[in-house]
């Protein structure tokens, strides 16, 4: 069935993918390092952007 929300519940659906993801890398104990790189992704960067896989760097 096609709604208004569609749009909305694939975007939260998305985000709810990016959040489990996160939760695997911190229950790998690779959370927070750039996937690009192995880096550490700066603090500042994760407040911003808590489920990001690469550091600022390698961002986009
Ligand atoms: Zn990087």
């Amino acid at each position: 069935m096609q709604t208004e929300y569609e749009p909305v519940l694939e975007q939260a659906d998305a985000v709810l993918d990016e959040v489990d993801a996160a939760l695997v890398r911190l229950a790998d104990g690779v959370y927070g390092v750039c996937a690009s790189c192995g880096e550490r992704i700066a603090d500042e960067r994760l407040a911003a952007a808590p489920t990001a896989r690469t550091c600022g760097l390698h961002a986009g």
